[in-house]
């Protein structure tokens, strides 16, 4: 296989409902290869690169080690819930509890100002904390409506083996979260398929 053109498609590849739900592509934000996992939020100058690229957070705001881990629980929350749901498994009470906790610990009121001479606004820019607690709940409240909305009994796992991804089955014949992993399916199925016919052919 061509290694760069994987690695390339890889970091481009976009799974069916990833754009449209943020949930969607923070848990797909983590992702498996031959080279062993990929994680888009591996340090806090990561994570604050995805929050800001999906309009998450200001330009203003500076992403801590500590701000970083909660997303990552966050995300692994979300994992547990999409795996439970598309598995018809239980998920874990503290993994409903912690989507809970990320939707209703945000700061819900732009707070009103009085700045003379330019008067009365409302602004929402918060300290740190409640920037990354805001986008939290935003990422919490995506998945809430992803999972309960008209598009629940679309979410599925991406069916090929070792592939961490979930996408929208946006077609009823979608079973992979891209043509990367489509293509890798076909392949191995093609290798399988000649190495019967040679071992029927020498055994
Ligand atoms: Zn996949």
């Amino acid at each position: 296989m061509d290694t760069m053109r994987g690695m390339k498609e890889n970091a481009h590849a976009i799974a069916p409902g990833a754009a449209e739900h943020q949930s969607l592509a923070l848990v797909n934000s983590v992702s498996a290869s031959a080279r062993g996992l990929h994680d888009d939020l591996d340090s806090p100058e990561a994570a604050r690169a995805w929050l800001l690229a999906r309009d998450l957070i200001g330009p203003d705001i500076v992403i801590r080690e500590y701000c970083r881990k909660r997303i990552i629980a966050l995300r692994e929350d979300l994992r547990e819930l999409f795996i439970a749901h598309t598995g018809g498994s239980t998920p874990s009470p503290e993994a409903v509890e912690g989507l809970n906790r990320a939707l209703t610990s945000a700061p819900g009121a732009l707070l009103l100002r009085f700045d003379p001479p330019a008067g009365f606004t409302r602004s929402a820019d918060h300290p740190v904390t409640q920037a990354v607690e805001h986008a939290m709940a935003l990422l919490a409240e995506d998945a809430a409506a992803l999972l309960t909305g008209r598009e629940a009994s679309m979410l599925a796992s991406c069916g090929a083996e070792g592939c961490l991804w979930f996408c929208l089955r946006t077609h009823a014949r979608r079973q992979w979260c891209s043509t990367r992993c489509g293509d890798r399916v076909r392949a191995a199925r093609a290798y399988a398929r000649r190495r019967a016919q040679r071992e029927g052919q020498t055994g």
